[in-house]
């Protein structure tokens, strides 16, 4: 019988990492509070968050269309494992919630943390709002969750 071991050790990785001219322009009007989804020019689907091409038509979207920071809960779930967050790189206190959420004006949905974590307080079709970071610095995490409204 094999015995097991643990090696505690962390690994200094510097990486950058690519979100394409789409993400990162969705980012930096983060700092402005400002979200804008891509409208396909071919079908009309408004894209949120932002991607170049239509995944319906294939064309190459441009047209920047204003997105509401509030919108309709579509999916969610309560995450019990503590994992770490991709954003920070700290591990995220369980439980919390995640979220599909559909903001007014875009035809997508954007996955997020919700501020409750009961199930009992959450349901689809629930109205939520961003919550944004005191000091905007575009990036993803301006906004910090979405919190339910009704
Ligand atoms: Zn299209």
């Amino acid at each position: 019988m094999s015995e097991r071991i643990a090696v505690k050790h962390t690994m200094d990785l510097a990486w950058r990492y690519a979100s394409g001219e789409a993400m990162e322009r969705f980012c930096a009007d983060l700092s402005d509070r400002r979200i804008e989804a891509l409208r396909c020019g071919g079908c009309g689907r408004r894209y949120l968050p932002p991607r170049p091409f239509c995944g319906n038509c294939r064309l190459r979207m441009t047209e920047r269309v204003p997105v509401r920071d509030v919108g309709t809960l579509v999916a969610w779930t309560v995450v019990h494992t503590p994992i770490l967050d991709g954003r920070t790189g700290e591990p995220r206190p369980a439980p919390y919630g995640m979220g599909l959420i559909r903001l007014d004006g875009a035809d997508t949905t954007l996955n997020h943390y919700l501020a409750e974590a009961d199930p009992a307080r959450l349901r689809v079709g629930s109205r939520v709002r961003a919550v944004w970071r005191p000091a905007l610095r575009g990036a993803m995490d301006d906004i910090l969750h979405f919190e339910v409204l009704s």
